[in-house]
């Protein structure tokens, strides 16, 4: 296997950042008008740590083609990993709804979209408080009612705010949100529903046992 090139990378295993060994790249020119496919790459590497296997995938410049006719030079777009997949899937136990919602912030945020996955991340949350009963005022308040009716803890409903504040921004402001706010909206749209659906009943199964023992 030869290395075709190096690409700087962070690595979920090796919990650090490494040095992709580029297995392959290449670019996939969509057939049809110019304007609606763009052309994109795929990159696969190899981590030199842990010699775990990466896909990146990123788009081409959106302004390539002004560029390319005036000879400037075209701008290098940031890759957004395919494999290993970034986020875990929800449980089953978890509310179909629930699960579709999240599912569509996760394919926001593999596409790079970081705006629409914080605002689909925010959507998440708000189903998994009306399927906690709890429809009333603003999304800030329903997490407070949800930590006094000690359905989550104090981290949890600490870690809250990010998922909040950052709802607002997507849908009222018009600065772009950062790929590292996406991605915590959407470890804390994760927890909260692991923890709602996951722990919080295996736990009841836990304590129902022990009893029963008891
Ligand atoms: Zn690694």
């Amino acid at each position: 296997m030869s290395i075709k090139g190096r690409h700087a990378w962070n690595c979920q295993t090796c919990a650090k950042a490494v040095i992709l060994e580029v297995i392959e790249s290449w670019w996939v020119n969509p057939e049809g008008e110019w304007d609606d496919f763009e052309p994109y790459e795929w990159l696969v590497g190899k981590c030199p740590g842990c010699a775990g296997p990466y896909v990146l995938t990123r788009e081409s410049d959106p302004d390539w083609r002004e560029r390319y006719y005036q000879d400037e030079p075209v701008a290098e777009m940031p890759y957004v990993q395919s494999f290993p997949e970034t986020h875990r899937a929800l449980s089953r136990a978890v509310p179909l709804t629930v699960r579709e919602s999240y599912d569509e912030a996760i394919s926001c945020f593999r596409s790079g979209l970081n705006t629409a996955a914080v605002i689909m991340a925010r959507r998440t949350v708000e189903l998994v408080c009306k399927e906690q009963g709890l429809s009333e005022g603003t999304l800030a308040q329903k997490l407070r009612k949800m930590r006094e009716q000690d359905l989550i803890d104090e981290r949890l409903f600490d870690w809250s705010s990010v998922a909040k504040d950052l709802g607002n921004n997507g849908a009222h402001d018009f600065n772009p949100v950062a790929r590292e706010d996406a991605d915590d909206a959407l470890l804390f749209t994760e927890a909260l529903a692991s923890y709602l659906y996951t722990f919080a009943e295996r736990y009841e199964t836990h304590r129902r046992r022990e009893v029963a023992s008891d």
